[in-house]
């Protein structure tokens, strides 16, 4: 009997409702299914690195999130005490700012897309286990039954069950280094931008109806303690390291409750094997501190969807080659942002790097190749060897 579907993609967030959008464009028969309701919350500060934002345009969702009522962040500022930097937000192609939506929004605005090209989606199921044929995936089971498909993507997480049930093997891991909590407030005066200091670092986002998202980041070795008062570490690290920050918030109540997470884990999963795919934080997962993790799962989404066109998923060595190519893709296309994710969220402000940030501030432009650098758009090693900052230096 054939599947009754080409692709099953587990899990409607960033990543599984981007991949199941493309694919379904490709006109490949998909299901897109999620146990939470479309349209629900979930946790994080919800920043689209400009990389990120280009993918949203190229695919045709930018204007739905610009329309949502998104404020664009154009602007970003960078204090470590006694130096600061401040620019536009470097372009790249297709995005002229980045943003960070709700994620209800954001994942909503994709599922949409994804049913427009034409994916089918089952909200609040939840995949208990998956089908085999000998040691190929084939499907899915749910509550409701089994579903059946040539390729299942699992899309669904850090914690992902897909990753489990198949036994794909961690492939590179690392300690866990930061922790992180973060709330709420409306009307402040501020943009986006953050504030480091040696085991500190605090970013503003605003995002929807004037809210500004404000989270800090801690040493992990400290989740113990600051998990028992989470508000008063986080408004104390605020005071501390962010004092003009602090002036504003200091005598308003939070929109919001705090959340917060001491685990952010910091690891690579075989990205695929026999009949199955992982995209997004099923595969690969990053301290927060960066904020990269939606924009690694579009990345992910466009790179896995590319190495499909054409592929005839009914040929198992084809369709394995090319999620295993997939597989190599994603490693080359997110081990930097991985290396100095890692070194970020290790929170040691070095002298050297306060050195260095003294020297770009000297200069717009080199402030701009440096945020650049920061944000992906620049290697790190072009930044490094420009002219100008070699004079600088
Ligand atoms: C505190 C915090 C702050 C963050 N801030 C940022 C930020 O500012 N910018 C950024 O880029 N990233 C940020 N991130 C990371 C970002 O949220 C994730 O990288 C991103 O959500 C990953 O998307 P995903 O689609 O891979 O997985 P998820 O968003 O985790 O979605 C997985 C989906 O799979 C579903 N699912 C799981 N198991 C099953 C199952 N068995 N059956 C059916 N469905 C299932 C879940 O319900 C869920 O909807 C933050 C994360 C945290 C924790």
């Amino acid at each position: 009997m054939s599947p009754a579907y080409d692709v099953i993609v587990v899990g409607a967030r960033c990543a599984g409702a981007s991949t199941a959008m493309l694919l379904a464009r490709q006109g490949r028969r998909v299901l897109l299914l999620d146990r939470a309701a479309i349209g629900s919350d979930t946790m994080s500060t919800l920043y689209i690195r400009p990389g990120g934002v280009a993918l949203l345009a190229r695919w045709g969702v930018l204007d739905a999130v610009v329309s949502s009522g998104c404020p664009p962040l154009d602007t970003i500022e960078y204090d470590v005490g006694e130096v600061r930097l401040a620019s536009a937000t470097p372009r790249t192609p297709g995005a002229d700012a980045a943003y960070a939506p709700r994620r209800g929004v954001l994942d909503r605005l994709l599922v949409q897309a994804a049913a427009e090209a034409g994916a089918e989606v089952m909200d609040r199921t939840s995949v208990r286990e998956l089908l085999r044929s000998g040691d190929r995936v084939t499907g899915v089971r749910v509550d409701g039954g089994d579903l059946t498909a040539r390729l299942v993507v699992g899309a669904d997480g850090m914690r992902s069950a897909v990753a489990e049930m198949v036994g794909a093997p961690t492939v590179v891991s690392d300690p866990l280094a930061s922790c992180v909590y973060f709330t709420s407030w409306s009307g402040l005066r501020t943009g986006f931008g953050f504030h480091e200091r040696p085991g500190s670092w605090i970013a503003r986002i605003p995002t929807h109806d004037g809210l500004t998202i404000v989270s800090t980041y801690f040493p992990q070795q400290e989740f113990a303690q600051i998990r028992r008062d989470p508000l008063a570490a986080h408004l104390g690290a605020i005071r501390r390291h962010a004092p003009e920050l602090y002036d504003q918030v200091a005598d308003i109540v939070p929109t919001d409750r705090i959340h917060g997470t001491g685990d952010q884990r910091n690891f690579y999963r075989q990205a695929a094997g026999p009949g199955w795919v992982l995209v997004g934080d099923a595969g690969h997962h990053l301290d927060t501190i960066t904020a990269s993790g939606i924009t690694n799962a579009f990345l992910q989404a466009d790179l896995l969807a590319a190495e499909l066109v054409g592929t005839d998923l009914d040929d198992h060595e084809t369709t394995d080659a090319a999620t295993a190519r997939f597989g190599s893709q994603r490693d080359r296309a997110t081990s930097s942002t991985y290396r100095s994710t890692l070194d970020l969220a290790r929170l040691s402000l070095s002298p050297g790097r306060i050195d260095l940030l003294r020297t770009v501030a000297t200069s717009p432009g080199a402030t701009q190749r440096y945020f650049s650098m920061v944000l992906g758009i620049l290697d790190a090693a072009e930044f490094f060897d420009d002219p100008e900052l070699l004079d600088l230096l």
